[in-house]
């Protein structure tokens, strides 16, 4: 067990961690977990102390994308029943982003489904960014709208986008299980624009999509080589509907080193935990906080996450701080004062009925989250709040 405190030792002493001691790590044994957690804990603090960043994702179009990624519930031929809307107007956008900074969030990612921005979407999503920076000068935000050709990354740039976010998802080797209608190939290119554009590469992964250690261990790799800012790592939700639907290979011990195994091969980078931390890490996602140094808070593009109060109780009981905040349980109490406020100003019951939702077409569907509401995020919940409903986001 001194062998993980004395690699994360000499990681910290200059000397980089190799694949094969990331390897070790993703193939050690459960009882040495606490051991492995506690040395990449030693790799988080020293070079984010005690802080957490909160990113909030705002899905601006959801659904009916062309390509085949077949993690996602908005691809060609799903048929989950996810909210499927157009963009949404730039006031909505703002509005939507808005909530996150509430609760806590530094970062606001604008996130669009699809195979890349046409120039007239690059120019709405830039008329959406440059009027939420005007509203709140000191957020961070980062764009998702898929490949970039050129000259798009250069107009977000321009617009006041930090940051572009692009996953390469998984290993080379493993691209052509996942997805048909696009290489990994393509992937790095769009991060490469978005770096040479001067916007900071946020790329990560998904895991859990039947990828060996040694396959994770070559995705990190390339992260590594794409000079990822930021690292989120997504755990594989299963979706019914799309191809993955019912894959659930993840034990919570093993998300959690992978999240080290990317601590120590990144040391310095910043690490979210991301979509799916939930229903994989289960009762062990206090744990991940202490390797991670960030979360999404509340829910994703198309699924609900655990309550945003609970993100932040996690973050104020394991000791945390959260950046650009003087004093994260001040701001988690305010958040709750802010929330109960919300509900009672748009008359929401303090228990809604949440067995129907009334989806943007006027369809009504069983809310697929309700009958799990406090049971904890175990299976893949469709979103039926926030952005593209008439519903007060999760933030
Ligand atoms: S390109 Fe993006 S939105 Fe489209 S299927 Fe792939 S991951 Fe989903």
């Amino acid at each position: 067990m001194d062998r993980y405190y004395s690699l994360a030792g000499q990681v910290l002493a200059g000397n980089p961690a190799t694949a094969s001691d990331a390897l070790e790590i993703l193939s050690s044994p459960d009882e040495d977990l606490t051991a492995v957690v506690a040395a990449a804990a030693r790799l988080r603090r020293a070079h984010f102390g005690n802080l957490v960043k909160i990113n909030y994702l705002v899905n601006l179009k959801s659904g009916l994308c062309p390509e085949d990624c077949s993690y996602c519930s908005q691809r060609l031929g799903s048929e989950a029943e996810i909210l499927k809307y157009p963009w949404l107007p730039r006031d909505e956008a703002k509005r939507q982003a808005e909530f996150g900074l509430a609760g806590g969030a530094s970062r606001v990612c604008l996130v669009a489904s699809g195979r890349g921005p046409s120039n007239r979407d690059v120019e709405r999503v830039s008329g959406m960014v440059e009027e939420i920076k005007a509203a709140t000068p000191s957020v961070e935000v980062c764009a998702c709208l898929g490949f970039l050709k050129e000259g798009q990354a250069h107009r977000l740039k321009e617009a006041g986008v930090d940051a572009y976010n692009h996953n390469l998802n998984t290993a080379e080797s493993h691209y052509s299980d996942i997805c048909s209608t696009h290489t990994f190939a393509d992937r790095v290119d769009t991060v490469d624009q978005a770096r040479a554009a001067g916007m900071s590469p946020c790329s990560g992964l998904i895991v859990g999509m039947g990828e060996t250690n040694e396959q994770i261990i070559e995705a990190i790799e390339s992260l590594q080589q794409v000079d990822s800012d930021s690292i989120p790592v997504n755990f594989l939700i299963p979706f019914d509907g799309t191809p993955l639907e019912g894959t659930y290979t993840l034990t919570p011990q093993h998300c959690l080193r992978i999240l080290c195994a990317v601590r120590f091969l990144c040391p310095d980078r910043e690490l979210r935990i991301a979509g799916g931390r939930e229903m994989h890490l289960r009762s062990l996602q206090p744990m991940s906080l202490h390797v991670a140094n960030s979360l999404f808070l509340g829910d994703y593009l198309t699924s609900e996450g655990q309550a945003a109060e609970e993100d932040l109780d996690m973050i104020v009981d394991g000791g945390f701080e959260i950046v650009g905040t003087d004093n994260a349980r001040q701001l988690r109490d305010r958040l709750k004062a802010y929330r109960a406020a919300h509900q009672a100003a748009l008359g929401v019951a303090k228990t809604p009925d949440t067995s129907v939702s009334t989806l943007p077409c006027g369809k009504q569907v069983p809310a697929v989250g309700a009958e799990h509401a406090g049971a904890g995020v175990t299976i893949p919940m469709i979103r039926r709040r926030g952005a593209g409903t008439a519903v007060a986001p999760n933030a």
